[in-house]
């Protein structure tokens, strides 16, 4: 096997956001130097990167500039182009490989990788056009939920279709030849397994995390989840067979739909740390991005342990609307974490921070952070 990538060298990252800043917190602790290469600058990963390098993913002249200064590439974006990847890996390990990254960004792909590898899924149908798309969800629903292909994520590019008149509005507003049409879910509970695989293929998981999402956007997630032992075990065990299914080398997220009957169904994949998996940081005896470093710097992997009860809950951009949040108000909460990206402009749905709470149960945590989050929500005037 080949040599470890150890302390002291360089860890190449595509993309900028939080989860590369978190990622390169982590590397940096270990005594890893951090680049970050994206298409901007001041970002969340750059404000902790040794180097931020800001440059286009298909600039392949700043690629192969960008991959003779680092010992492994990573990424924290599932949407940088293949050829990107494939450049990189012409000079370094490009960890999670680059098939992984094709595949998972392309909606139409992965589903049709999940069923042909047996994995189970919500049913589904590849649509390229009115038609088709009008009897697809005659087939599947109604209702039935239309999703682009490509470039989806925070439930952008969906269309929920309560009739099957509903196909002339969704294909407008959509507005593309490649769609994922699939049956509506009417789940108990989402949750997720982060799970983590070395070089020499042993795995930990994390989860399963359950998940609450608000406007398509995730908002708070508890650890544990509240669901049979039998069927926690089982996503784990999907989770870990996906993770050996794509010969994975670092961390995948993977989304389930827990249904009214007691199903699993893989509602979409991640091959990179998640937001749900954010709550590590605080709760377990090692966090999403140091199993990341780990992993792509042929190390073993860190205990998945959970040490403390969690739960997280995200702040969005929303919360500015009128000023800065009162950060003051959550630090007077002994138990509670705050996480915040260093994003110069607050968005409405814009992930901004996060808060963990920890406590003697999950049900605590969760009631604990949601009332820190309330504190933030009104003006700082009225303290
Ligand atoms: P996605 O971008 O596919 O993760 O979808 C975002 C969110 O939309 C999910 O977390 C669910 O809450 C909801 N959703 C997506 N697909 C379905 C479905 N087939 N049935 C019910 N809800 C769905």
């Amino acid at each position: 096997m080949a040599d470890p990538i150890l302390p002291g060298a360089t860890l190449g990252v595509l993309g900028s956001g939080q989860l590369g800043r978190m990622f390169a917190i982590a590397a940096r602790r270990m005594g890893y130097r951090v680049h970050v290469l994206s298409p901007d600058d001041d970002t969340p990963t750059g404000q902790v990167a040794d180097v931020e390098i800001n440059a286009a993913y298909d600039d392949l002249d700043a690629i192969r500039g960008f991959v003779q200064n680092v010992d492994v590439v990573t990424f924290e974006f599932e949407n940088v182009p293949a050829a990107a990847a494939e450049l990189a890996a012409e000079h370094v390990p490009v960890r999670p490989a680059g098939r992984i990254l094709y595949i998972t960004q392309n909606r139409r792909r992965e589903k049709t990788f999940l069923r042909e590898h047996g994995f189970p899924t919500a049913p589904f149908e590849v649509v390229d056009s009115l038609e088709a798309l009008r009897a697809a969800v005659l087939r599947l629903g109604p209702p039935a939920v239309a999703k682009t292909a490509g470039f989806g994520y925070d439930g952008k590019g969906q269309y929920v279709l309560q009739k099957p008149e509903d196909a002339e509005a969704a294909w407008a507003a959509l507005n593309s030849t490649d769609l994922v049409v699939e049956g509506f879910v009417d789940f108990r509970c989402e949750l997720s397994v982060v799970v983590a695989r070395s070089l020499d293929g042993q795995t930990v998981t994390y989860g399963p995390m359950r998940n609450d999402h608000r406007n398509h956007i995730l908002d708070v997630s508890v650890a544990p989840a509240d669901v049979e032992k039998h069927v926690a075990a089982e996503a784990r065990e999907m989770a870990t067979a996906l993770a050996d299914t794509f010969d994975l080398v670092g961390v995948m997220c993977v989304e389930l739909f827990l249904t009214g009957d007691g199903r699993l169904l893989v509602n979409e994949i991640a091959p990179r740390p998640h937001n749900s998996g954010h709550l590590t940081i605080d709760a377990h005896v090692t966090c999403q991005f140091e199993q990341q470093v780990r992993a792509i710097c042929g190390l073993q992997l860190g205990s998945a342990r959970q040490h403390t009860p969690a739960a997280m809950a995200n702040l969005l951009g929303d919360l500015w609307q009128q000023g800065p949040p009162g950060w003051d108000r959550v630090a007077r909460f002994a138990e509670v974490k705050l996480h915040l990206y260093g994003k110069r402009e607050a968005l409405p749905g814009r992930k901004m921070g996060h808060l963990t709470a920890l406590g003697p149960s999950a049900e605590a945590a969760e009631a604990l952070v949601r009332q820190a989050r309330e504190q933030l929500l009104n003006p700082v005037s009225t303290r």
